[in-house]
């Protein structure tokens, strides 16, 4: 790693970004400003942490911008076994974090098209085609990405990722660690486990390599702890949407979800979140809704669509509807118990094996099911989504099993994750419309 490149870090990084970034979060907290479209009549003001989500995410973004050449640098999966790289010093992006931050930002058309000129196609998951397209124009609304020095994908969420990062390592010219995790039907065996264990071992030699340094094994359980400590944190932040009314959306959990897929392992990420769930449980003394007449509740199944939050919260907040729990939030926080720093390669091989994506389709049927009674829901929306094949398989199944077995409507509704060309306000208005209708009936 070169002198010039740690004095740039240094300097760019510790001396004057992160003092900005504390003092602009600062004043943000001492003087909070609403924002000036916000619906005041119909969800409650943002929450307080907002201002400390943005400085995490910001400080992220700023390290990675000057990363280059410092330190060592990964790009992974989002269910990437993360722990054993934060460990050997990585800067750690995670693609389909910046993809759905695109999405927030409405730059997905832009990228995309990049990468839909290149020759990839539409019917590619748009969080590979947004940030191939970013790496192919070079252009990101957050500045400046990293250059990789080694990638990893795990399959634990979809087989796209195998593909993508095939893409990027050719782009790159740099290792790429594929850690493959055999599907989990009823429960993990002791072959997949023992599968997974190897592909860890073998990749910590290559990462050490690339990292130019050996694997402490008691960072790496220090590491896991925070890890643990975070998703736990997490798990409970969503378990507060079960109060009524719920202190928190899902579209608030949409957004403070970064950290856990980007920042676990992190002491800031486990202070974080204890200052949120303070933040909630204040909320619920006061009897603070995040909408403000709570008059039903629903569950969202599959991830969220990013250009469209406001509007969803608003078009049901309207209607007195609140979102108050996910599938997809509740992903990063249910795998929380099976986190043991005292068993580090066994524990991370039986964590990232068992996410809801590598569970099957009767696993996350259970999961709405136990969602439904233990969140006293009255609805189901589900997010067909155009991209994620893996997480859209068996909706209507699941779909008409929730209406059978709880007699609640649900709805399926198309879109796309991170591209709004697949999504149709009208069509999307009108669906909405007679699915309020239902669940007043
Ligand atoms: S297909 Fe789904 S799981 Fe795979 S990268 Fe895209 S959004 Fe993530």
């Amino acid at each position: 790693m070169g002198m010039t490149a740690s004095l740039k870090y240094y300097w760019n990084v510790k001396v004057t970004g992160q003092p900005f970034l504390y003092w602009q979060r600062r004043q943000a907290e001492r003087y909070p400003r609403i924002p000036s479209r916000w619906r005041m009549d119909i969800l409650s003001p943002p929450l307080r942490i907002g201002a400390r989500t943005k400085e995490l995410i910001s400080r992220h973004y700023l390290e990675g911008r000057y990363a280059s050449g410092h330190r060592p640098v990964a790009w992974v999966t989002s269910g990437g076994p993360v722990e054993i790289l934060q460990a050997l010093g990585f800067y750690v992006l995670y693609p389909e974090n910046h993809g759905a931050l695109c999405g927030v930002r409405g730059a997905v058309v832009e990228l995309s098209g990049m990468a839909e000129n290149a020759g990839y196609s539409t019917d590619i998951c748009s969080y590979a085609r947004t940030d191939i397209g970013s790496v192919l124009s070079g252009k990101t609304p957050v500045g400046h990405l990293p250059k990789p020095d080694l990638l990893l994908a795990c399959t634990n969420i979809c087989q796209t990722v195998l593909y993508w990062y095939r893409v990027l390592a050719r782009h790159f010219e740099v290792p790429l660690i594929l850690i493959d995790t055999p599907f989990v039907y009823t429960k993990v065996s002791d072959h997949a486990l023992g599968y997974v264990k190897k592909q860890l071992e073998n990749s910590i030699s290559i990462s050490e390599q690339v990292a130019g340094c050996r694997l402490d094994y008691r960072h790496l359980k220090q590491i896991i702890r925070l890890s643990k400590d975070a998703t736990e944190l997490w798990q409970e932040i969503i378990s507060r949407g079960r109060h009524q009314p719920a202190p928190i959306s899902v579209f608030d959990q949409f957004i403070h979800m970064a950290p856990i897929v980007e920042m676990r392992g992190k002491k800031e990420t486990v202070y974080f979140y204890a200052e949120l769930l303070r933040e909630l449980d204040e909320n619920i003394a006061k009897g603070k809704g995040a909408v403000r007449n709570e008059r039903k509740r629903l569950l969202w199944d599959n991830l969220p669509i990013w250009y469209r939050l406001r509007y969803l919260a608003e078009y049901l907040g309207e209607h007195g509807i609140c979102v108050v729990s996910s599938t997809y939030t509740n992903a990063w926080g249910e795998l929380a118990s099976l986190m043991n720093s005292e068993k580090p390669l066994e524990s991370i091989a039986r964590t990232y094996i068992s996410p809801i994506l590598n569970q099957g389709t009767k696993y996350k049927l259970d999961t709405m099911k136990r969602m439904v009674k233990e969140f006293q829901l009255d609805g189901v929306i589900l997010h067909s989504d155009r991209s994620c094949k893996p997480y859209s398989i068996g909706q209507i199944d699941q779909r008409n099993k929730l209406i059978q077995e709880f007699g609640i409507p649900a709805l399926l509704l198309e879109a796309d994750h991170d591209d709004p060309r697949a999504y149709a306000d009208e069509q999307v208005a009108s669906r909405l419309a007679s699915f309020v209708e239902m669940l007043d009936d």
